[in-house]
């Protein structure tokens, strides 16, 4: 009895470690020796900064940059090792590119678009006005080509990017006056970044740049008329609803946001493989759980909205997008000007996005009025 029991145990050990010579075969000698070799072998740690963009610990962005790192750490079992900076801890939020370029750095969590100053195209994996919502971004990026196209544009300056986060589709922003017309915009002083804000200009208004501890003020002031953020989630968290009277929708400019984990080449390919693959799962682990919270967070807030009396919830009207959707195109095509790889982005965003509208139509465009529509009884 003895010995069935030994053996049994045996059995069930050599199975754990992998080894089939408890059946009898000889020919896994091999890889109990790479197995021996791998758990003998001390495996090598890395110690990452990252910094960010975000205020320390803002919701919804700052905090997923803090999840992406604790995801990071959790998978590969502590060898990566993380310490997160708010923006201005280390460097200043817009000076998270060259940080991690020069690799003073491993890792930056912010927005593409940020980095238009050195390349234009940046902004095609972020977003762009009446471009991809969230999850087409995601398709374009894992399925479509994206990727690829993002580390080659990145190639030059030693980075590679992974997508990490998404606030979804955002607002259309805050404003003290009505815009019934495209030429309402004319004259008004708004607060909106990138691509979104070259199209406002075009259209006769004033932008400005502020960062968004300065908006509540300026609004509230009427120092400015208008001003984009994020979505109610995060404009409530900074007071806007206590600023203006109109909330607009859609946010034409920005509608869905990709955010970026952005890498140093060199401090990635010290990696194993092993290790490798947990920062790439690690962001897409974050990228997935950012929308949701932002799906989540911004019905709630949302509702607040609905409920405040001094706020009017309104929806631009079919004139005024029509302007704005072909004032987008031309803004957004212009890039496509800017060089070669600029070119092959725009060409590979614009096929994806034609071929996405139909589906969307008939997909989650048609369910979500299917879902309005007003019961029999
Ligand atoms: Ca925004």
């Amino acid at each position: 009895v003895g010995s069935t029991k030994n053996r049994r145990k045996h059995i069930k050990n050599s199975f754990l470690l992998g080894s089939s010579i408890a059946l009898g075969t000889s020919s896994c000698d091999e890889p109990k020796t790479d197995l021996k070799a791998r758990t003998n072998k001390k495996l090598k740690t890395h110690k990452w900064k990252m910094v960010t963009t975000w205020p320390k610990n803002f919701p919804g962005l700052g905090t997923g940059a803090n999840k992406l790192a604790k995801y990071i750490e959790d998978l590969s079992d502590g060898r990566i090792s993380l310490k997160v900076y708010g923006a201005s801890e280390l460097v200043p939020a817009l000076g998270v590119f060259d940080a991690v370029q020069r690799g003073s750095v491993q890792i930056g969590h912010g927005a593409s678009y940020y980095w238009q100053g050195r390349h234009p195209a940046t902004s095609f994996f972020a977003s762009v006005p009446f471009g991809l919502n969230a999850h087409e971004m995601n398709a374009w990026i894992y399925y479509g080509g994206g990727q690829e196209l993002w580390h080659k544009l990145y190639k030059p300056f030693g980075l590679l990017s992974f997508p990490a986060g998404n606030t979804g589709v955002q607002m259309g922003g805050w404003f003290n006056k009505k815009i019934n017309e495209p030429r309402d915009f004319k004259g008004l002083k708004v607060r909106m970044p990138g691509l979104g804000g070259r199209v406002l200009s075009k259209l006769g208004a004033t932008v400005v740049t502020l960062s968004g501890g300065d908006i509540f003020q300026a609004l509230k002031t009427k120092n400015i008329d208008g001003s984009e953020w994020v979505g109610p989630y995060n404009d409530l968290a900074i007071g806007l609803h206590k600023a203006a009277k109109y909330y607009y929708t859609p946010g034409w400019h920005e509608p869905g946001t990709c955010l970026e984990a952005l890498i140093n080449k060199k401090a990635f390919n010290e990696l194993d493989d092993h290790l490798k693959s947990c920062v790439e799962l690690a962001c897409k682990a974050a990228n997935q759980d950012m929308m949701s919270e932002f799906t989540l967070k911004n019905s709630l807030a949302l509702s607040e909205v609905v409920k405040n009396k001094e706020v009017e919830i309104l929806r631009f009207s079919d004139s005024v997008l029509s302007v704005l959707k072909e004032t987008s195109n031309s803004v957004v095509k212009d890039i496509s000007e800017h060089d070669e790889i600029s070119k092959e982005i725009y060409d590979s965003f614009k096929n994806f996005k034609e071929a996405c509208m139909d589906w969307d139509k008939a997909s989650e465009h048609s369910f979500s009025l299917a879902r309005q529509v007003k019961s029999a009884k």
